[in-house]
């Protein structure tokens, strides 16, 4: 029999707290006490704690440059290069599956190496406000291309200065795009930072708001009601604030970044009050975001979450609303996903610094190993 224990290592629960334990892997999957015994290889991780894989739930894996045009102008193979270097800062990061929020296609999802990868493909957004039949056909031609998710863009962003909470889309639209996607078994994500669109995403059955950096009461309400998840991207408009101010960015996306900043704590708080299921997201597209995943983490800590909380919406959190629930978690059975930490991930400055990320499993197999 192959496989590995690592002992004496603290071990997070499913609850959310850490325990001292061994932690079994066994063809590809955590085993139990009866497997120890016939593992061959045996390591003290004394000192080490010891997480199930994170999922970043909101990510542009083929981005590495903020303009669209720059983007666009890649050869097929400087896109696969980009996409090989992003998914190796990812993984490194602790990060053992993604859901991309729009740009990474089928062909280059065969680049990912061992992280897992739910795709959107490309995002429905106001070019394609033109009309519910056209959103019909759109949506089918996203399922036709390998999308496992449509991620609609129902407000301005960053970009959009005051008119950031103005929807995209009429509301047959939003519809039609929902109904569709329904009908092909398709989940949708929405980026909506607040007003109508969000409260009418979630009434037509959005499993994810992305961003909603000015959610309501009543909205949180409403989500934590019908079972939606929030995925707050917190730590990206902090980011972008300081390149924006720094020259490295376009100013003009200052003034909605900082208001993105100043209202984003009071939001993630509303969630939690509310009792609205978090995952993590990044939004990450820049080469100085890829491998920086846990940031977000580190961020909602700092926004209010509790540390506890916060590790699990990185994990099971994001598992759960990928649909796999099999992952997310350490437990016997479970297909081994698991990151190991030099210190404790609790603390902000440990999640801030991905050294700290000294061992990456994918499936029980070792993608990533910290130089010693
Ligand atoms: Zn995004």
């Amino acid at each position: 029999m192959s496989g590995a224990v690592l002992e004496n290592a603290q071990v997070l629960g499913a609850d959310g707290t850490f325990r001292t334990g061994a932690v079994i892997l066994t063809d590809g999957v955590f085993g139990g006490e009866e497997d120890a015994a016939a593992v061959v290889e045996r390591f003290d991780a004394t000192g080490l704690w010891l997480t199930p894989g994170f999922v970043d739930v909101h990510t542009h894996l083929a981005w590495r440059a903020f303009d669209a045009a720059e983007r666009q102008r890649l050869s097929p193979e400087e896109q696969a290069r980009d996409v090989r270097f992003n998914a190796g800062r990812t993984l490194a990061a602790g990060v053992t599956g993604i859901r991309d929020a729009g740009g990474l296609t089928a062909p280059l999802a065969q680049e990912v190496g061992g992280l897992r990868a739910a795709l959107s493909v490309q995002m429905l957004g106001a070019e394609d406000a033109r009309g519910p039949a056209h959103l019909r056909a759109r949506v089918q031609e996203l399922a036709d291309a390998g999308a496992a998710w449509i991620k609609v863009v129902a407000t301005g962003g960053v970009g959009a200065g005051d008119a950031v909470g103005v929807p995209v889309f009429d509301e047959l639209e939003l519809k039609a795009i929902h109904v569709t996607a329904a009908r092909l078994n398709l989940p949708v994500m929405v980026h909506a930072w607040g007003g109508p669109a969000l409260t009418q995403a979630l009434e037509f059955g959005a499993a994810s708001i992305e961003h909603a950096v000015l959610i309501t009461q009543d909205q949180c309400r409403l989500a934590a009601e019908v079972g939606a998840f929030v995925v707050p991207t917190i730590w990206i408009y902090a980011d972008v604030l300081a390149m924006a101010e720094a020259g490295t960015l376009p100013p003009v996306l200052a003034p909605a970044a900082r208001r993105a900043v100043e209202a984003h704590p009071l939001a993630v708080r509303r969630c939690l009050e509310a009792g609205v299921k978090l995952a993590m997201g990044t939004d990450a597209g820049l080469d100085t975001q890829h491998g920086h995943n846990l940031w977000e983490l580190a961020a909602l800590i700092e926004a209010g979450v509790p540390a506890d909380i916060a590790l699990l919406a990185g994990t099971s959190g994001g598992t759960r609303l990928l649909g796999r629930s099999d992952l997310g978690v350490i437990r016997q059975g479970a297909p081994a996903d698991l990151v190991c930490f030099n210190a404790d991930p609790r603390r902000p400055e440990v999640l801030r610094d991905p050294s700290h990320v000294v061992a990456v499993y994918v499936r029980g197999e070792l993608l990533h190993q910290a130089a010693v």
